[in-house]
């Protein structure tokens, strides 16, 4: 502990490298609650009979966005038979055209919950204003915090409020510190159930729709004690690069996978090229199940 802690004071340029320093000269990061230094046992974040963080590797599933009953239905029953233990679905999405379809808001809400009661699976889903927490986490498992909302810090104080775990996804244009400091404002608002989600960041390469930064795992892994899933449908942006992603966040050490499934992806309203249906999911699932036991987790 003090020989890393005398690495990162080295950084900073003092105190000469010959120095050791005492342990009440111990300084944490910026980002004090979610440090390792500050609770070096993992935390495992329970949603209904899911652990996230702990030796299952988690499958999370579902559509972009929820579309309608009959689509919510299909999806989360199919995803549930190959392997997922939570579902997901928007029902506010944050899209870049204000022309493009918004979420069936608190409608898609209902449509979770009967989803939850007919198959049993939690469900995430996100929460794009303050305004909107009483009512997502009324009908919420977990609260997600997108993207373009990693940097939201009011919302960010907000849904540390919550007694809901939050899935906070990394910012397009955030490092890797400033994604820790973004779930430190959760943590220090309160709610210290945490599942940090890398779902790749704005780069100069175009041939994908981000670029998933699978480094950022083991970093995360070691600077704090929180849950990181990867998301490999949004970095990706086409289901043929998503199972590839998949294994290789498997293999980096991710504690689980948030991926979009949708049961007819040519006609997703939201999200389509970076779809799988539930047959290549499934097929992905079943491929994931003997690596996850080489590296000592469990689907
Ligand atoms: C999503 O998961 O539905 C989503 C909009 O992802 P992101 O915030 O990572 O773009
Ligand atoms: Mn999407």
């Amino acid at each position: 502990m003090i020989q890393a802690l005398t690495e990162t004071t080295m950084q900073c340029g003092t105190p000469p490298p010959t120095m050791q320093l005492p342990s009440d000269q111990v300084r944490l990061p910026p980002y004090k609650l979610a440090s390792r230094m500050s609770r070096p046992e993992s935390t495992v974040v329970h949603v209904g009979h899911v652990a996230v963080g702990g030796p299952e590797f988690v499958v999370i599933a579902g559509p972009c966005s929820v579309e309608s009953k009959d689509q919510l239905l299909a999806t989360a029953e199919q995803v549930k038979r190959a392997g997922a233990g939570i579902l997901r679905g928007g029902a506010f999405k944050p899209r870049s055209s204000p022309y493009s379809f918004q979420g069936l808001e608190e409608e898609g809400l209902k449509l979770l919950k009967l989803a939850r009661e007919t198959t049993g699976l939690p469900v995430v889903t996100e929460v794009m204003d303050s305004s909107d927490v009483p009512l997502v986490e009324a009908y919420a498992d977990i609260l997600q915090v997108g993207s373009r909302n990693s940097q939201n810090f009011s919302l960010l104080k907000r849904v540390g409020k919550s007694t809901k775990p939050v899935l906070l996804k990394r910012g397009l244009m955030t490092t890797v510190e400033e994604f820790l400091l973004s779930a430190e404002y959760i943590l220090a608002s309160g709610n210290d159930q945490v599942i940090m989600c890398e779902r790749g960041i704005r780069t100069f390469e175009t041939a994908t729709r981000n670029t998933l930064d699978l480094s950022a795992v083991p970093i995360l892994k070691e600077k704090t004690h929180l849950p990181i899933i990867v998301d490999p449908s949004h970095a990706v942006g086409e289901a043929r690069y998503v199972a590839p992603m998949a294994r290789a966040a498997l293999a980096a050490g991710a504690d689980g996978i948030m991926v979009e499934v949708h049961v007819n992806p040519e006609k997703a309203l939201c999200d389509g090229d970076q779809s799988l249906t539930p047959e290549v999911f499934g097929r992905m699932v079943d491929d994931l199940r003997p690596m996850a036991r080489l590296f000592r987790k469990r689907i």
